[in-house]
C-alpha cells in the first residue's frame, strides 16, 4: 500500500462509505461508481477496493457487466490513465467505462 493510501486517498474514502458517491455495482473487490465530471452519458470509474490489491480480470468482468446494464450496445471504451501526460488525477488504480456517445480515436 502506498503512503497516500486511506485518508487521504479519495477513492479508498469512497470505498470505506466515508465520501458519497453513485454506486452503480460491486464485486468481491471491485467498486463502480459514476464519475463527478463525466466525459459521457455514461461514465463509470471501477476501483479496486483496495488501495494497491486488484484482480485485473474481475474488473473487466464488472465493466462487462455495468455496459449491458447501461444498454451500450453501440460500443463503449475502458481508459486507465496513468501518470502525468495521461492526466492522471488520483492516483488509486482504476478503469474508466464510457459509453453513450460516438467517440473519437485517437483520444487527445
Ligand atoms: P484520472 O484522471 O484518470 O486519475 O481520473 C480520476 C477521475 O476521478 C476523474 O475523472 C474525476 O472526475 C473523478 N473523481 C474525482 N473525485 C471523484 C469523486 N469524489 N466522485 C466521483 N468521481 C471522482
Ligand atoms: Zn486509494
Amino acid at each position: 500500500m502506498s503512503e497516500d493510501a486511506g485518508r487521504d486517498c479519495v477513492f479508498c474514502r469512497i470505498a470505506a462509505g466515508e465520501i458519497p458517491a453513485q454506486r452503480v455495482a460491486e464485486s468481491a473487490q471491485v467498486l463502480a461508481f459514476r464519475d463527478l465530471n463525466a466525459q459521457a452519458p455514461t461514465h463509470v470509474l471501477l476501483i479496486p477496493k483496495q488501495h494497491v490489491v486488484a484482480s485485473a480480470g474481475e474488473m473487466f468482468e464488472l465493466a462487462a457487466a455495468i455496459a449491458r446494464d447501461e444498454k451500450l450496445d453501440q460500443g463503449w471504451r475502458l481508459v486507465t490513465n496513468v501518470g502525468p501526460h495521461a492526466g492522471q488525477t488520483v492516483h488509486h488504480l482504476h478503469l474508466h467505462l464510457i459509453g453513450g456517445r460516438p467517440m473519437q480515436w485517437p483520444p487527445g
